[in-house]
């Protein structure tokens, strides 16, 4: 059964688009089905994958709100070789209509349901902040991968937010695990990118991935020609820290698909 990972940091600008992108792109020329899902209102996801996000004939406001089955929804041609549910501007009413109807937290994981088996991997750009598209992203996700900065005061909001995963899990989600926490925009002759990186690691141990992702130029200029970075520029050190990153989440999988399950968030 395919894996759902939330890609979730309520701080906006620390790479979480940037790492839904070209992470999805980096398992599918692993030659895994990868389906990703847009569900921040900016649709710079959807943009990033060479989908017009003005053009686009359904977004998660159908999935969400209108609970069309996801093959009526999804994008299946995308720059990156994956599927792509899109997102725009509708995916904010989207946040709003769903406020009022019955197990509202669960629309998004109920639309996966039947297509869990379809996909290797599902990945879930969620936006800067914690609403109600968040909420159901971590009710849908096996796990949340956490994208960070390594900056001052990086631990404090890092530890706030594995607090509100923690209670959110506890409500609609007991089974939900942190994936891992990946340093992005890392520049190593930074002196406090350093230290935080070492505390990081004191606190957070083996769930830091090994895999950094330096700051480079080509991961900003990508989403500009509508493209991953792997398929803008294959040499740059971007592409090959996120094929690096796809390469430890699989090695990851398969050392703990031959271990005992792990405690979850809420044990
Ligand atoms: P978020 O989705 O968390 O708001 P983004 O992925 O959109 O963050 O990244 C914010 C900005 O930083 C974007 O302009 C993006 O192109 C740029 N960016 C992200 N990661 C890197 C990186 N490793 N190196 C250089 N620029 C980056
Ligand atoms: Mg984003």
């Amino acid at each position: 059964m395919g894996k759902v990972i939330a890609i979730a940091n309520q701080k906006g600008g620390v790479g979480k688009t940037t790492t839904a992108v070209n992470l999805a792109a980096s398992m599918a020329a692993t030659k895994r089905k990868v389906l990703l899902i847009d569900l921040d209102p900016q649709g710079n996801a959807t943009m990033g994958s060479g989908v017009d996000k003005y053009e686009v004939p359904a977004t998660a406001y159908e999935l969400l709100v209108d609970e069309k089955p996801l093959d009526q929804v999804v994008v299946k041609e995308t720059s990156g070789g994956y599927h792509l549910v899109a997102a725009n501007s509708d995916v904010t009413a989207a946040e709003v209509r769903l406020m009022d109807v019955f197990a509202r937290e669960l629309r998004l994981r109920n639309a996966l349901k039947p297509w869990r088996n379809s996909y290797d991997f599902v990945f879930i750009d969620c936006p800067p902040s914690l609403n109600m598209l968040t909420v159901n992203a971590m009710a849908a996700a096996d796990s949340v991968l956490v994208p960070m900065q390594c900056e001052y005061y990086a631990l404090e909001g890092l530890t706030a937010l594995m607090d509100t995963i923690r209670q959110l899990a506890a409500v609609v989600n007991a089974d939900l695990k942190i994936e891992g926490i990946l340093r992005t925009m890392y520049d190593p002759r930074n002196r406090l990118a350093n230290d935080v990186s070492e505390q990081l690691k004191q606190h957070f141990a083996d769930k830091v991935y090994r895999t950094v992702i330096p700051r480079n130029i080509r991961l900003a200029e990508a989403p500009s020609f509508g493209s991953p970075v792997m398929y803008y520029d294959k040499s740059s050190t971007g592409a090959k820290a996120y094929l690096a990153l796809a390469g430890e989440l699989l090695r990851r999988a398969d050392s703990k698909s031959s271990q005992q399950p792990k405690s979850t968030l809420t044990e």
